[in-house]
């Protein structure tokens, strides 16, 4: 087996893993490039708009989602959240870039440690002083 294949294996197996893991606890979808730490452990991809720097402006006023009425806005949930977490609380604010969709279904934790995950598209450097 090639050194690549082998890699693509490990990758493949951390990734499942990981899927096992994030998925029960957090809903994760698997976007590849986790920012769980920023957003108080809610996961944006479970916004319906998968919207990754806040809430849109179709919040209703008791708090719930414009496209599924049923639940409670993630971003709602994902700043209660952040404002308990002993660490991290100051990451909300940060400017997460757009996620790359090349990466779903890819391992985050695989991604963070190659440094795929921080890699922002052309013009994002000047955009985010
Ligand atoms: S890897 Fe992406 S989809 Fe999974 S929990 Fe993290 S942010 Fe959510």
């Amino acid at each position: 087996m090639s050194a690549s294949a082998s890699h693509g294996r490990a990758a493949a197996v951390i990734a499942r893993a990981e899927h096992v893991i994030k998925g029960p606890i957090w809903g994760c979808r698997m976007c590849g490039q986790c920012v769980l730490h920023s957003t108080g452990l809610t996961c944006p991809m479970t916004c319906p708009k998968t919207l990754r720097n806040g809430p849109c402006g179709g919040v209703r006023a008791d708090g719930t989602c414009e496209v599924k009425p049923e639940m409670r806005c993630v971003w709602l949930k994902a700043y209660e959240r952040s404002e308990k977490l002993p660490l991290w609380r100051g990451h909300f604010d940060d400017l997460r870039p757009p996620v790359d969709n090349r990466l779903q279904g890819t391992s985050a934790w695989v991604n963070l440690i190659t440094g795929r995950d921080r890699e922002t598209p052309a013009g994002w450097a000047d955009a985010n002083p």
